[in-house]
């Protein structure tokens, strides 16, 4: 591990009240290469533009995928991050579909550990706050041949981010574009699967709705995914979300709200959520709630839903009957260490760098 610090820090004048999220970075960056079958040293480094021409592999060919995760600090200034081990198998599991090498714990964990206690002056304190950080590994090999990049970087670079509300919003069930196929790339990362989801989402816009219930390619009768979150279906008190498959992403947050309802006595059924059986429900009035889960706002409600032209409202339930935002508090109260942490989720950062 190589640690360069940056000699003029922006951290100063770093304003945790008043910045726009996504675009403002933190001082590092780690990055590592890949060459020769094999990957170099781990650095973290200041961050800043990396220099590559138009014949990059990856911008001809897409070979990239990401990874989504937070820092939190709790009132002590202990910096914590979440469930890294589930973060650190995806990628592989991503890169491993897109035909590019395997990180290794020392480079995905220990980078990751050493980037956010150089940077830890930049986890934001306070309800809701976080770090945002974004792992990923991209083809860099200079060359217009159609096939595997012999050259990759692993980079993460860290946003700020703000709370955690996000108001409810409309969503529009697909009745015509996928997300993902059978034998396709969608439980993986694929920075290609959100360049592919942005016009259809950009048509529900157009309609009135903000995301889009992705459903199965084949039929279009079954719930995959909302937007780029898990999706979860309370009909009367059982919650319903469909299982991981090699067309739905195996979210973190899906896996810990599962846990986290089944240790409330919350009852969960894993499987197949079919359109018509969401429609009946809401008719029938046992539809309570549908909403969308994932690392970045925890939980989207949802205020309705479209399906073929027709819009179906959904009841707003305040946050002691809803499902959805209790099983939100009791995650945020685990990864901002305001509760115990029964199932070993917390990954503390110690100060050494
Ligand atoms: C990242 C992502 C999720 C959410 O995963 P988390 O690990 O909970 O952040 C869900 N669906 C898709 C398609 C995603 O890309």
């Amino acid at each position: 591990m190589i640690i360069q610090k940056t000699s003029s820090p922006r951290l100063p004048n770093f304003d945790p009240n008043n910045f726009s999220f996504g675009n403002t970075f933190t001082d590092h960056m780690v990055i590592c290469e890949y060459e020769n079958g094999k990957w170099g040293e781990v650095k973290v480094v200041p961050y800043g533009p990396l220099s590559f021409t138009p014949a990059m592999m990856t911008l001809n060919y897409g070979q990239a995928c990401f990874e989504g995760m937070k820092a939190y600090k709790d009132k002590d200034d202990n910096v914590f991050l979440f469930r890294v081990d589930k973060n650190f198998s995806r990628i592989n599991k991503s890169a491993q579909r897109l035909a590019m090498p395997q990180l290794t714990e020392e480079i995905f964990v220990e980078g990751l550990k050493a980037f956010v206690d150089v940077d830890r002056g930049w986890v934001p304190h306070g309800e809701g706050m976080s770090l945002y950080l974004r792992p990923l590994i991209f083809a860099t090999e200079e060359a217009l041949k159609a096939r595997i990049s012999e050259k990759y970087m692993f980079a993460i670079v860290a946003s700020p981010a703000k709370s955690y509300y996000s108001e409810p919003v409309a969503v529009k069930i697909s009745d015509y574009y996928s997300r993902a196929a059978s034998g396709g790339v969608g439980f993986s990362k694929a920075a290609g699967n959100y360049g592919a989801s942005f016009y259809p989402t950009q048509l529900a816009k157009e309609e009135g709705y903000d995301q889009i219930i992705w459903t199965d390619d084949a039929t279009h009768t079954k719930f995959e995914e909302s937007g780029t979150m898990n999706v979860f279906v309370r009909i009367n008190d059982t919650i319903y979300t469909p299982a991981t498959s090699d067309k739905i992403l195996d979210g973190v947050t899906r896996d810990s709200f599962i846990q986290l309802a089944k240790r409330r006595g919350i009852e969960v059924v894993i499987g197949d959520i079919l359109v018509d059986d969401v429609l009946k429900a809401h008719a029938d009035g046992s539809l309570k709630e549908v909403w969308g889960v994932g690392t970045a706002v925890v939980t989207n409600t949802f205020k309705a839903i479209g399906y073929k032209g027709q819009r179906f409202e959904l009841p707003l339930l305040s946050e002691e009957e809803s499902y959805a935002l209790t099983l939100k508090r009791d995650l945020l109260n685990i990864q901002t260490n305001l509760a115990e942490d029964p199932f070993g989720w917390r990954w503390p950062v110690e100060r050494k760098y």
